[in-house]
């Protein structure tokens, strides 16, 4: 099990030490000190003066350390300060020019770097992950995968795929990124054990809400330990069939989501036309929905049964909307 902790981002030395401190002894300890973040004015990190804080860190505590590279500098930088595991993000991880760059500076110099960490990228890209991971391996470091989701969605289908294609390679959860909310964190974990996945990477401050970045989604370090026994990883128990239920969740998700936007739509329709005196239902418009979709359904072999049903009902709850 590889389990790696920390604040998003590293902000003062007594925040790093406070933090390790107070973590499990088999943490790998992880801060951010290059912060690849939206907006200029937000805290775009240390910089080159977070290298001596993890330094002392792993020092002081005896754990091992870990930072996110996003460029060459950042590479030559963190092997010269001696961090242990190397991560890349998923803003670094939707660009492989860039990879190629880190990758070729991991393969001039390595030293003391025992895993690079490669999260998935931002778009829903399995190939890129593969890719990106063969570019790292090619500079002869050993390789973990990290998914943490597209935004806020889990898109396990990604993960699912990277499992499969390199079963070799140990695949963490970031559950912290993932949902971007520290309340959401718990169950991700437990799905997280269910797939029988190797690790994950967790982010805690000791004082989430005045973190400066990633506020919502840090945990303490008590919540932290609270949350471990939640993750037993058990791959007897875990099959196919646990991954394509975790995908066909995601999927209802999106579908439920999707079908309270429609009502949404709908409520607004209504008030238009309610202004305007007319009724919610306009048999015309109701006819032509119907026989687009049903010529949709066809071709992708859905039956006419079905559609009509789903139509039908989807159209009652929006009528219902509108009055
Ligand atoms: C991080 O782990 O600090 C980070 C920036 O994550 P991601 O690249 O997954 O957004
Ligand atoms: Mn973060």
């Amino acid at each position: 099990m590889i389990l790696l902790a920390g604040p998003c981002a590293a902000e003062s030395e007594q925040q790093l030490l406070a933090t390790a401190r107070a973590l499990p002894g088999d943490t790998i300890f992880r801060a951010g000190i290059w912060k690849p973040r939206t907006r200029p004015t937000s805290f775009q990190g240390a910089g080159n003066d977070g290298l001596a804080w993890l330094s002392r860190v792993k020092q002081e505590t005896g754990l091992p350390v870990a930072t996110e590279v996003a460029s060459a500098e950042h590479v030559r930088a963190a092997v010269a300060a001696r961090i242990d595991y190397l991560w890349l993000g998923a803003r670094t991880t939707a660009n492989p020019i860039l990879v190629q760059q880190l990758a070729d500076a991991l393969a001039i110099d390595h030293t003391g770097v025992k895993a690079v960490l490669v999260k998935n990228p931002v778009n829903d890209d399995a190939a890129l992950w593969l890719g990106d991971i063969a570019r790292i391996e090619a500079a002869g470091v050993s390789v973990m995968a990290v998914h943490r989701g597209c935004g806020h969605r889990p898109c396990w289908k990604m993960a699912h795929t990277l499992r499969t294609e390199r079963p070799d390679i140990p695949l963490l959860l970031d559950p912290s990124h993932m949902s971007g909310d520290a309340a959401k964190i718990p169950a991700l974990v437990g799905q997280a054990s269910a797939l029988a996945l190797d690790g994950l990477m967790v982010e805690v401050h000791p004082c989430p809400a005045e973190a400066l970045s990633d506020a919502k989604q840090q945990l303490l370090p008590e919540q932290y330990r609270e949350l471990l026994p939640l993750f037993a990883p058990d791959q007897g128990k875990t099959s196919e069939l646990t991954w394509l239920r975790a995908e066909m969740d995601e999927i209802d998700d999106h579908l439920w989501q999707t079908i309270q936007s429609r009502m949404q739509v709908s409520a607004r329709i209504g008030q238009w036309k309610k202004q305007r005196g007319m009724p919610p239902l306009q048999p015309e418009r109701f006819a032509e929905i119907m026989t687009r979709r049903l010529n949709w359904a066809q071709s992708q072999g859905l039956s006419g049964e079905f559609v009509k049903a789903v139509m039908s009902a989807l159209h009652e709850e929006s009528c219902r909307h509108q009055e």
